[in-house]
């Protein structure tokens, strides 16, 4: 691998200058694009047939962006409006492919980041998937389910002009989980008249969905963890570890590790985190399962059970020493200080469980001082198994729990031998330089073959 060089980074430079030019405004996307030229850039420099095409530059630019209106009715009969998107990335390895995003937060930046992030992602699997993502600026938080299923309705109707099984097969992600999943799935149904059971992932077991689809991303990142730290010789086992947020891949992710053997001491939401020093164990993780996806309460009310846990209103949970952690909230939720904070605390291994949680400055702190698995390669596990539920929609079978778990920790093993390739230095693996550049090299070759 070639040493990065003052040439690179002035290459760097000019390329991201252009790149702020044409996307004024995209910081997120800016950041994600900043992060892989960095690994890819001196790449190419060795490989110069990638130049000569700008794989690159034609990776950062989406095949095609919509936008379009939402409107829906509240529980007052009021008219509402939000703003819904589809961006399709990249199509070189099968059809568009990643999750949508409910969350007010939603804006073309961070949908465009997580595009081009799902292309490198995606890549990694070694699966048929291209890589798209969308969403809607639309707060689920507080409303009804009747107000979820009218959101989810109206923006199908507009949603369903841009996907089908061969073309594009979104899946859920912030504030879309089953149930928005289902409902999204009755309206294409309704209006095409036609059960494409391809169409969406993430979907119930009742019509199509796959076994362990929920867990496999927050399984993925622990299974990632365990792979990262076997090259030292050691595993997850009586770790204590860190995990943020308290949704579907941080509830799955804690799951792993404590099915693992490590003891998970914190989990978290957008108002603050809980530490429990006696570990959450499987009895109080089903009851932040319950509390959150039954009760859709905050994590605070875990106190009112377990006593002995702290409440940090407003916090987020990297003060608290750990082996490893995993951020599984959502971007940008771990900077530089909170880095060196885990450092301080030895820390041995972060595995990103959610989209680019870490901020810039943090990951290059990490990279060079433990073990550190971006989200592309530690958060794969969910899009890989949702190219497997795609697979048994084709067949119209399914496969069975076990073999699905078996397969997810293949792939993830699978994903970690590819870093560890890409990646290697003298005495460690880069995971960030390895992930992006066997996630390019995938991409790049397929591209190549089909021509401009
Ligand atoms: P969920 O909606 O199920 O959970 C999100 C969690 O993050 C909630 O606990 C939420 O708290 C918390 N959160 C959201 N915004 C913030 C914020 N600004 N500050 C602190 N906490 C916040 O989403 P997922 O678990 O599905 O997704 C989490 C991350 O993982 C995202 O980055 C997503 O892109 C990524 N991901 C998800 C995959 C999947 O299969 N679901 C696949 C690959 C990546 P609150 O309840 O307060 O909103």
């Amino acid at each position: 691998m070639a040493k990065k060089t003052s040439y690179d980074s002035t290459h760097i430079k000019n390329f991201m200058a252009g790149l702020v030019r044409r996307n004024p405004h995209e910081t997120e996307f800016h950041q994600a694009v900043h992060e892989v030229a960095g690994s890819v850039m001196p790449f190419i420099r060795e490989n110069p047939r990638y130049a000569d095409h700008i794989v690159f530059e034609r990776m950062t630019e989406p095949d095609r962006v919509f936008i379009f209106r939402v409107l829906w009715e509240d529980e007052k009969g009021q008219v509402r409006a939000n703003r819904g998107y589809r961006v399709q990335f990249n199509n070189a390895l099968g059809p568009y492919k990643g999750g949508l995003r409910f969350h007010p937060s939603v804006n073309l930046s961070i949908l465009k980041f997580l595009g081009f992030e799902q292309t490198f992602k995606n890549a990694l699997t070694n699966l048929p998937l291209g890589a798209a993502k969308g969403g809607a600026d639309f707060n689920p938080r507080g409303k009804s389910d009747r107000e979820i299923l009218r959101f989810c309705k109206s923006f199908m109707l507009e949603l369903f002009h841009h996907i089908g099984p061969n073309i594009d097969v979104p899946a859920g992600d912030i504030g879309v989980g089953e149930r928005e999943v289902g409902y999204l799935f009755g309206q294409y149904k309704r209006i095409t008249g036609e059960f494409a059971s391809g169409v969406l992932t993430g979907k119930g077991l009742s019509f199509g969905g796959s076994l362990i689809r929920r867990e496999a991303t927050g399984f993925g990142a622990a299974f990632f963890a365990e792979e990262m730290l076997a090259t030292r010789g050691e595993s997850l086992e009586g770790k204590k570890c860190i995990v943020s947020g308290s949704g579907n891949v941080a509830q799955h992710c804690a799951e792993k590790i404590i099915a693992l053997g490590g003891r998970v001491l914190t989990m978290s939401d957008s108002d603050g985190f809980i530490h429990d020093p006696q570990g959450i164990g499987e009895e109080q993780l089903r009851h932040i399962m319950h509390l959150k996806n039954n009760k859709r309460a905050r994590i605070g009310e875990y106190l009112s059970r377990y006593k002995k846990a702290s409440y940090h209103p407003g916090k987020r949970p990297w003060i608290v020493a750990a082996d490893a952690a995993f951020p599984c909230a959502t971007q940008n939720e771990l900077d530089k200080k909170d880095a060196e904070t885990l450092v301080k605390n030895k820390c041995a291994a972060v595995a990103e469980g959610a989209n680019m949680p870490s901020s810039e400055s943090a990951v290059n702190f990490l990279r060079r001082k433990i073990l550190f698995a971006p989200a592309k390669a530690a958060n794969a596990g969910g899009v890989a198994i949702s190219g497997l539920e795609m697979s048994q929609n084709s067949l119209r079978l399914s496969w069975n729990e076990k073999e699905m778990e078996s397969r997810l920790r293949d792939i993830m093993r699978e994903i970690h031998s590819q870093c560890a390739k890409y990646g290697a230095r003298k005495n460690r693996v880069d995971y960030v330089d390895g992930a992006n550049i066997a996630g390019f090299v995938r991409t790049a070759e397929a591209m190549l073959a089909h021509g401009v």
